[in-house]
């Protein structure tokens, strides 16, 4: 998740926040001055209340703000790439860059999430012990008017909101931490990354499904709209479970295929000095292809795609050469014994359709996105496990 604000940088990782951080905020600010402070203590003024409310809020987040710094400076000092953290609608997220290479280092990873959040809650309750609250009584669990102090107040709800988090956090339904932690346990025991991956993610799904269930029959029995965000903690958890497998899929469709057996062996390239318009009615208008490989004998000079015929006024197209518009090299290339799935992956990753093949800096031909999916789908339709081996 991309942030909209950056904030600060804690230990070399940036802090985001993602623009539906404010209506979270909002959200609980709001209902703390509606539900839980005016039985904490009827005493207070309604400012008291939404302020007691927003310092909670905030308080909340910087919980939730520690949680994640755990993960991602264990990730960091297990060599981990981390791009930042995003407080987000539904709390935080650790952008971890790459997924765990050791059973191990995901189990530690995860776990340490949680753990915080534990260590967080115990803390809140010490403290509140220490000015003298009682640990249940200044929770919002007690329905009962009550007068607490303000920090009984806050507390009482801090060291019960960090208790929860640490407990959903660990249900093991991938992707979360809980779940996290299945897969580098079966991970280890197994030695199958996929097989464990897919097990937890199944029970993601059907996790997320029994809280869209739970949150949509509360809010009919109850009669309170607020229910509703069970489920969408639920339909996020699905979801994201759900595009798990789907990659899943696609990466097993492709293991042991190689860029030979997708690519176009492409003989035919045009010279720099050709003019935009004889490439495009010559080579683009015919052949089906998005881009041609521009060669000054047999070396690859550039490439020349639509994108960058879209750049010329179409008078200039008869005396504009190839040339002048291509992209020229260093351009990005995949060699024929590499995997499909790192070819697909350079693609995606550079938002580009098509990279020229290269065999020893010759250019042997040309991988596109279009061919890779048309692959794919043979493949499905023909009932092949196996690439031609
Ligand atoms: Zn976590």
């Amino acid at each position: 998740m991309k942030s909209t604000f950056r904030l600060v940088k804690i230990a070399g990782i940036e802090i985001g926040i993602h623009f539906s951080w404010f209506f979270i905020l909002a959200l609980i600010t709001w209902s703390l001055a509606r539900s839980f402070f005016p039985v904490a203590n009827p005493a207070w003024s309604e400012a008291t209340r939404w302020g007691l409310g927003l310092i909670s809020a905030l308080l909340l987040f910087l919980s939730v703000l520690i949680h994640e710094l755990a993960h991602s400076i264990v990730a960091k000092s297990k060599g981990y790439p981390v791009e930042g953290i995003t407080l987000f609608l539904l709390g935080g997220v650790s952008n971890l860059q790459a997924e765990a290479r050791r059973a191990k280092d995901e189990f530690v990873i995860s776990a340490v999430g949680p753990a915080t959040s534990l260590v967080l809650a115990v803390l809140f309750l010490l403290i509140l012990g220490a000015i003298g609250g009682d640990a249940l009584d200044s929770t919002p669990l007690v329905l009962e008017v009550r007068e607490l102090s303000p920090l009984q107040a806050i507390l009482g709800y801090l060291w019960v909101i960090n208790l929860l988090l640490a407990f959903f956090n660990m249900v093991p339904a991938f992707p979360l931490d809980g779940g996290r932690v299945l897969r580098s346990v079966i991970w280890a025991f197994s030695g199958n990354f996929a097989k464990a991956t897919k097990i937890s993610a199944r029970i993601g799904q059907a996790a997320g499904l029994a809280l869209i269930a739970a949150g949509v029959s509360l809010v009919i029995w109850l009669h309170e709209v607020s229910w509703l965000w069970i489920a969408l903690i639920g339909w996020f958890l699905q979801s994201a479970a759900g595009s798990t497998l789907r990659e899943m899929e696609v990466e097993a469709v492709m293991k042991g295929v190689h860029v030979r057996d997708v690519m176009r062996p492409s003989l035919a390239s045009v010279d720099p000095g050709m003019s935009v318009f004889d490439v495009v009615y010559d080579h683009l208008m015919q052949d089906g292809v998005r881009a041609m490989p521009v060669c000054e004998g047999d070396r690859l000079a550039g490439i020349v795609s639509l994108t960058d015929v879209k750049k010329v006024e179409r008078d200039n197209w008869p005396t504009t050469p190839v040339r002048d518009i291509m992209t020229p090299i260093p351009v990005l290339s995949v060699e024929p014994q590499e995997d499909l799935s790192d070819a697909l992956g350079l693609l995606a990753e550079n938002s580009i359709h098509q990279s020229p093949v290269l065999y020893e800096g010759r250019l042997i031909g040309m991988v596109t996105r279009a061919d890779i999916i048309e692959y794919l789908h043979r493949r499905k339709e023909l009932g092949i496990d196996q690439p031609k081996s």
